[in-house]
């Protein structure tokens, strides 16, 4: 089995020639398309275990992991065939069906949530989580963290407009993210700095009665990755004393940081919990849940109205209970991830300092993000600390990886996630490249 990137991937770019024609920037999510670190996206034929093979033949290890879902590591035989018996019975039914019990009792059991309602995407789980918590408790606004992201809803796409930021208590107004969110629906959208308990602290006591909740990222996974203090969490959850709600999207760190994700890791108390990725063992789903009371508030048992035609839809629940499954049989996984986390961890520690290239790691078990910048491991805590690294040095550590075969995330700020597939020979090719694409490096 070798692992090989040719020099020239002709196939990947005919075909981003041709997808750029019917497809806005060639790729139907933005990242894909490589536009941070250059070069042509791979188009991707297929994938197994911890590995991914492009249209021209070649392989890569695999540390995206579609983004998080494939924690089992890609076309993995349970998955495969929960998923084929499923299909021999058909697609979709639109009226309700014993997986989605199955799922939801699986779930219900694994995260303390007493109700959960499936959807068919993180972005649904955390627009829905909102709409819940707005009608619970009649507020307008919802306060979000610099740097974490929720999806695409219009109210969640605000972030760090310097200018406009509210940090260190001060109040502001945060400016969309994106065009066509209209300026009104962002002013419904406050926000305030990660790992900063005493501007949430201040923000909470100024307008905290207005507030009907503060969604957070348990983990973050989206500024690269980013560990909350213990202070901050005291400070999230003291949010609950103005009656606000909080929310912890456990989307990326749902049944990857433990069977009970980021809030049994952490200890966490979170009234609502949005879940997406693993829980559809790389098929569409997302959910939401949290207790009884504040989920029948969801139609039909209540006022708050949210639907899907391909909710719960019978191939995704068979991929979510065989994913979920294989976790709750061998909780060893987690260990294993660790493990081989730590490894990388050390591995790219030691490389980058061999040759002398700054590099500071935060790792929570398989999450992990190496900033390419000269301070301490574990000291990278907010967004604007994130930001500082050096997006040109990243840009050829991943670019002289992806040659050697080794597909890490093609984003400085991006996680990279550890399946269980990933094993030693995997870490050693891992560590090679890396020792190589640090020896080389700086710049492009
Ligand atoms: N929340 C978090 C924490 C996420 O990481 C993501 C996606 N990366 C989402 C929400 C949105 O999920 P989706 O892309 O499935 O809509």
């Amino acid at each position: 089995m070798t692992v090989n990137a040719p020099a020239t991937s002709t196939r990947s770019e005919a075909l981003f020639a041709r997808a750029k024609a019917v497809t806005p920037g060639g790729v139907n999510s933005p990242v894909r398309a490589f536009r941070s670190v250059g070069g042509t996206p791979r188009f991707i034929a297929h994938a197994d275990g911890a590995y991914l093979t492009d249209a021209d033949g070649a392989r890569y290890v695999d540390y995206i992991g579609s983004w998080g879902p494939m924690i089992l590591g890609h076309n993995h035989p349970a998955v495969r065939a929960a998923v084929a018996e499923a299909l021999l019975g058909g697609t979709s039914f639109g009226a309700p069906s014993e997986r989605e019990v199955l799922l939801a009792e699986l779930v219900t059991r694994l995260t303390g949530a007493e109700r959960v309602r499936f959807v068919s995407s993180g972005t649904e789980a955390t627009m829905s989580a909102l709409r819940l918590a707005r009608g619970v408790t009649g507020r307008k606004f919802i306060l979000k963290f610099r740097g974490n992201y929720h999806g695409h809803a219009d109210g969640l796409l605000v972030e760090a407009g310097s200018g406009l930021m509210t940090t260190s208590g001060e109040l502001g107004a945060a400016a969309p993210s994106s065009a066509g969110v209209p300026e009104e629906y962002a002013a419904l959208t406050l926000v305030s700095e990660y790992n900063d308990p005493a501007a949430l602290d201040s923000l909470m006591a100024e307008r905290g009665h207005e507030i009907a909740a503060v969604i957070f990222e348990p983990v973050v996974g989206n500024a690269g990755v980013l560990i909350p203090t213990p202070e901050f969490l005291a400070a999230l959850h003291r949010v609950r004393d103005s009656g606000t709600l909080l929310i912890a999207d456990e989307v990326m760190t749902g049944f990857r940081l433990s069977l009970n994700g980021a809030t049994g890791l952490l200890g966490l108390e979170p009234d609502l919990r949005c879940w997406g990725k693993i829980i559809g063992g790389g098929l569409p789903v997302g959910a939401y849940g949290g207790r009884a009371e504040l989920m029948e508030y969801v139609s039909p048992s209540g006022p708050v109205y949210q639907a899907g035609t391909l909710s719960g839809n019978p191939l995704a629940m068979a991929a979510g209970l065989a994913t979920l499954g294989a976790l709750e049989a061998n909780p060893g996984i987690y260990q294993q991830l660790d493990r081989y986390t730590g490894q990388l961890a050390a591995g790219l520690r030691s490389a980058a300092d061999r040759a002398g290239q700054p590099l500071s790691i935060n790792r929570v078990g398989s999450m992990l993000t190496a900033f390419h910048q000269g301070v301490p491991d574990g000291s990278i805590a907010t967004y604007q600390q994130a930001a500082a690294s050096d997006t040109a040095a990243f840009a050829h550590f991943f670019q002289s990886v992806l040659a050697q075969g080794i597909y890490w995330a093609p984003s400085q700020f991006e996680s990279i996630f550890v399946s269980a597939a990933h094993g030693d020979l995997e870490l050693e090719r891992t560590l090679a490249a890396a020792e190589q694409a640090y020896q080389t490096g700086g710049t492009l």
